[in-house]
């Protein structure tokens, strides 16, 4: 085998595509979010405003979630040095599993490296928990859900995205007997719409099925406290598994899944993927846990967070452009072309120095290819105006068709 030639091979395929991803170097500065500096590959240096981050309200800059970090770093030092069974589990572990399970109402929590490794490690363990589970996974889950459905190689049903009656279908043509899972997502990033947890909830119910509800991108943002879309439309208690992580709204790091006392003994206790891994370092463990705390009672933030995703949309809307809108933080607006998309995305940084990452298939189908918006209560009104102007501008440049806006 000629490695070499093979590694060139496989890279040159992506350059083919237009697919290989190049990283922006963006360094923030602290208290100054969503401003932060870009590095241009040949080491020289501009002030950018980050459009597409998933600190959503700006609690990576948070006080109070520093202030628990530093306090955490000088008690007990930099790592954990360990794995949770051996010597990794520190009171700063077990104080933010209780502040997660009081967040969702549930027996209990467990914290991984990230929402990514808890949906790949809870997913793929509960075949072994339950012999001959079938999952039932929405069509648009994320890579990580798709993962975990996967890996561990049993049955599994694909259904059409939020299509409620193909997943009745495929429920009624299994054996009722069958031990079943509906695995799904309550905000979907790429088009911000949302899952239909009820009707999800009700088709489990009827056909004896569990479910696991991926809420990263609703933890800390919906719900009276924080708990996400399913808190929100009072469906949190019908759900078996929650999933999220702490490393977006709640602007730290790390993942979880909240779930009865049994649930989440058997997936600590059988899954790889927690029990083979050291543990997060208490700092990061304590910044957490104090961000999920201090979320609780922050509707303040979450109505600000809202207000500025209406605003930004109604603002784009007025000019034409075409806003994907479900009514969600998220704001997309369409481009339907790779080529267009990158060089909207290298003029913004460029020209305006507005940090907005294209997204490209395969992460969206071709021909839906977006620039996609994350705007929080940290963005400034100026802010706000300097984007609209040139994406005014750029729409204009580039020819752009104004549409109506789209569903
Ligand atoms: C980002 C994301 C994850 C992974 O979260 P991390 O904590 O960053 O690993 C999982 N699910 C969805 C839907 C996501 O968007």
């Amino acid at each position: 085998m000629d490695y070499d030639s093979a590694l060139t091979a496989s890279l040159q395929r992506l350059h083919d595509e237009g697919r290989y991803r190049t990283f922006i170097d963006i360094e923030r500065r602290q208290g100054q979010y969503p401003h932060a500096v870009w590095t241009r590959p040949d080491g020289t240096q501009k002030d950018i405003t980050v459009w597409c981050g998933n600190d959503y309200l700006g609690m990576g800059q948070n006080p109070v979630v520093l202030a628990a970090m530093h306090e955490a770093l000088d008690a007990t030092g930099a790592g954990s040095g360990g794995t949770r069974n051996i010597s990794g589990t520190t009171v700063y572990h077990k104080r933010l599993e209780a502040e997660i399970a009081d967040l969702h109402r549930t027996e209990a929590a467990l914290v991984f490296t990230s929402a990514y490794i808890a949906n790949d490690a809870t997913l793929s363990t509960l075949r072994t928990i339950f012999p001959g589970l079938i999952i039932y996974s929405d069509a648009l889950n994320h890579a990580s859900i798709i993962e975990g459905v996967r890996r561990g190689g049993g049955e599994k049903r694909i259904f059409r995205h939020n299509d409620v009656a193909h997943l009745r279908e495929l429920l009624a043509a299994d054996d009722p007997a069958a031990p079943k899972l509906i695995a799904f997502e309550s905000i979907y990033s790429m088009d911000g719409d949302f899952g239909p947890i009820r009707e999800i909830c009700d088709l489990a119910d009827e056909f004896g099925a569990l479910t696991y509800l991926d809420e990263v991108h609703a933890v800390g943002m919906y719900g009276p406290r924080g708990a996400g879309v399913a808190e929100r439309d009072g469906q949190m208690r019908r759900l078996d598994i929650i999933n999220g992580t702490l490393a977006k709204a709640y602007g730290v790091f790390g993942g979880y899944i909240a779930a009865s006392a049994k649930m989440v003994d058997a997936v600590r206790s059988y899954a790889p993927g927690f029990i083979f891994t050291t543990s997060l370092p208490p700092a990061v463990a304590a910044g957490a846990a104090a961000s999920v705390r201090l979320l609780k009672t922050a509707q303040h933030l979450r109505d600000a967070h809202q207000a500025q995703a209406r605003i930004l949309k109604a603002r784009l809307k007025a000019m034409g452009l075409p806003i994907i809108d479900h009514g969600s933080h998220i704001v997309p607006v369409h481009v339907g072309n790779p080529v267009h998309c990158k060089m909207m995305s290298d003029m913004l940084l460029e020209n305006h120095g507005i940090y907005v990452q294209p997204i490209n298939f395969p992460t969206v189908p071709r021909g839906t290819e977006r620039l996609r918006f994350t705007p929080s209560p940290v963005h400034g009104p100026q802010d706000v105006d300097r984007l609209v102007r040139a994406m005014d501008e750029l729409w204009s440049q580039c020819a752009l068709n104004r549409a109506e806006a789209v569903a």
